[in-house]
């Protein structure tokens, strides 16, 4: 069984969602309340969270960091009418897994949340096997069988998406990689969510490549972008 926690203070919006997902055979928990939503997952470990930005008790930002620390490995899907803060709720911050901007189509939602909890936590990038196959580029090692990566000796503290993304990179690194590749390899083969999703974990990505970089005293890797195109790890 798969449990959902919906966070939402729109009592449609809500009621709409508990009933299509239980529908959909999921087990669903809804919450009005930001501070109600945060208990809630102290006394279930949901699959999936469900977290409308605009609540009544909590600022968005904030109780989205929340939701993550306290759900380390549950996906975080949020929802808002706010576009200007989405950037800083998936990536940059708070570390969202996605979101849908209101008002969106059921049918969408539904198709996310398929995609989401089909790929499951931390689906290794490398398709051959047990073959153990680490990137070395210039100071960065990526392991993808131990999940690691370091740079220099420093741990990089990568969330899942931002590692799978980056292993993907380094394993072609010194060539350009398509979006469209890198959604599919990425999150999902059938993924028909906006390709934003992509950028903002680049930019986050990027981000925590050049906090570890300081620490360590080296050159951050080089993560360029390709216009209409893609993104190229540079081989130094
Ligand atoms: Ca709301």
């Amino acid at each position: 069984v798969t449990d959902l926690l919906i966070v939402e203070d729109d009592a449609v919006i809500g009621s709409t969602l508990r009933d299509a997902l239980t529908a959909q055979g999921y087990q669903v928990r809804w919450e009005t309340s930001g501070r109600a939503g945060l208990a809630a997952l102290c006394s279930t470990a949901p699959d999936l969270v469900l977290l409308d930005l605009g609540l009544p008790d909590l600022d968005g930002v904030e109780v989205t960091r929340r939701v993550r620390a306290a759900a380390a490995s549950a996906v975080v899907v949020v929802l808002t009418a706010r576009t200007d803060e989405i950037d800083v709720v998936i990536g940059l911050e708070a570390g969202a897994d996605d979101y849908l901007t209101k008002p969106f189509r059921l049918a969408e939602l539904l198709a996310r949340l398929r995609a989401h909890l089909r790929r499951g936590p931390a689906a290794p990038c490398a398709p051959d096997g047990d073959a153990r196959e680490v990137h070395q580029v210039g100071g960065l090692r990526v392991d993808p069988a131990a999940r690691r990566c370091t740079l220099g000796a420093t741990e990089v503290a990568l969330r899942a998406r931002e590692f799978d993304l980056l292993a993907r990179l380094a394993a072609a690194a010194g060539q350009a990689v398509r979006r469209e590749t890198l959604m599919a390899d990425v999150w999902d083969e059938h993924w028909f969510g906006s390709t934003k999703t992509l950028d903002v974990h680049v930019a986050a990505l990027r981000r925590r490549l050049t906090d570890a970089a300081t620490a360590a005293g080296m050159a951050a890797p080089i993560l360029t972008t390709l216009r209409g195109h893609g993104y190229r790890l540079e081989q130094v």
